[in-house]
């Protein structure tokens, strides 16, 4: 393996942090290698919709991008508009006047944010393994392995529709225990899907409830539906660096913790460890995390900690707190805002209650650290 400090970065995972990785190291006129185990990006992902939130800044997420070195072109579209429903099934429709979130595809196919940034990543010069696992970084890097663990699951259907292009939402723990149930139509296609924070192994039951609850709320019809799902894992690191190996993305635990919209900080995160290890100041990325994402990130974990209390009835009255005349957006970014009381609250009790994965042990170069002994003198 190249030497961090050298010519080559090596970049662990071509996820969306990987390959923003690859792409701030190129920028910064580095070589970049990135090791996919997988045959190809995307493969995690089957072709279904995410969104891409744009609610926790004032600014567009697209720009924020762009400035971290990352061409938004990922045949995105903007969505102002989704209908939520409450655990009755009584529906509010929210809208806001700037986008709420650009619906993006995921997987290996055209079209999808996947394929996108593998070919802004070739286009920049960029070197892509793939077959090839990597467990060890002896002269370091950057880690963007996706998640170790399964704190949330999403299980539903991708299918073919008629349907007009829009975006649901359910929030009730008959469909979603302690998560949300959503639908989304754009051009044709739809991604169904209960996202459930608990009582995983009822996955199915979830999912044919939510296909029932669509079907009686908006005359959901489903062609060649194809079943699909996935996990998420979310914790804060107490360090995102080990020497010269940095963790970027859902590795280092990089995700919302309320809702499980983790695209953003990937790719910010990614962006960022690229920067810092392609100037030979690793250091640099640890002072990144701390300031741009554990705050709000604290503060998202405590939400989840209050939402995970609120149960049917809470949710119904949170969802008919919005002000019917409001944006959403700023309802949310509100939600997500560091608070000084909700951080505390983070590190007096979420927190300490939470066993980061991340167990970055100084001396051992494994990627993701199987190696205790090192760090506790037994070799
Ligand atoms: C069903 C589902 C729906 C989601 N919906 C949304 C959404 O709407 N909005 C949102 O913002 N987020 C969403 N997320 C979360 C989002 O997809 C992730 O946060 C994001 O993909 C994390 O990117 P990453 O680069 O950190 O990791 P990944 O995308 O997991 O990429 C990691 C890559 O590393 C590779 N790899 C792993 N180990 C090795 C190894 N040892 N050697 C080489 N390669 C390796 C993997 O094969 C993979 O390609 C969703 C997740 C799921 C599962």
């Amino acid at each position: 393996m190249a030497e961090a400090g050298g010519q080559v970065v090596e970049i662990v995972g071509a996820g969306p942090a990987g390959l923003a990785a690859a792409l701030a190291v190129r920028a910064a006129g580095r070589e970049a290698v990135v090791h996919e185990r997988r045959a190809d990006v995307g493969l995690r992902f089957h072709g279904d919709f995410q969104g891409l939130e744009n609610w926790t800044t004032p600014g567009d997420v697209l720009d924020e991008l762009a400035a971290a070195g990352i061409v938004p072109e990922f045949g995105q579209v903007p969505f102002h508009e989704v209908t939520l429903f409450d655990p009755d099934g009584v529906p509010r429709l929210f809208r806001s006047e700037a986008p709420l979130f650009h619906l993006l595809r995921r997987g290996p196919g055209p079209g999808t944010l996947d394929a996108a940034l593998k070919a802004q990543a070739l286009a920049a010069g960029a070197e892509l393994r793939f077959g090839d696992t990597v467990s060890r970084l002896p002269q370091g890097g950057i880690v963007t392995e996706g998640p170790h663990r399964a704190d949330a699951i999403a299980a539903g259907w991708l299918f073919e529709t008629d349907m007009a292009d829009a975006a649901y939402a359910a929030i009730s723990d008959r469909l979603a225990p302690k998560g949300y149930a959503y639908l989304l139509i754009q051009g044709g296609q739809g991604t169904l899907a209960s996202c459930l924070f608990d009582d995983f192994h009822r996955e199915r039951e979830y999912v044919a409830r939510v296909e029932a609850f669509f079907r009686a709320r908006v005359g959901l019809v489903m062609r060649n539906p194809r079943r699909f799902g996935g996990s998420g894992n979310f914790f804060l690191p107490r360090t995102a660096r080990k020497g010269n190996i940095l963790y970027a993305g859902e590795a280092a635990g990089f995700q919302d913790p309320l809702f499980g919209f983790g695209l953003r900080s990937a790719l910010l995160s990614g962006a960022a460890a690229g920067r810092a290890l392609a100037a030979g100041r690793p250091a640099d990325y640890e002072t990144f995390w701390r300031e741009r994402l554990r705050p709000r990130q604290e503060t998202a974990a405590t939400n989840r900690w209050l939402y995970e209390r609120l149960g049917d009835r809470g949710y119904r009255a949170v969802i008919h707190r919005f002000p019917a005349d409001g944006d959403p957006r700023d309802y949310l970014r509100r939600a997500y805002a560091p608070r000084l009381l909700k951080r505390l609250w983070y590190r007096a009790w979420v927190g300490r209650r939470q066993q980061p994965l991340l167990q970055p042990h100084p001396g051992c170069d494994c990627t993701w650290c199987r190696c205790r002994h090192l760090a506790e003198g037994r070799s």
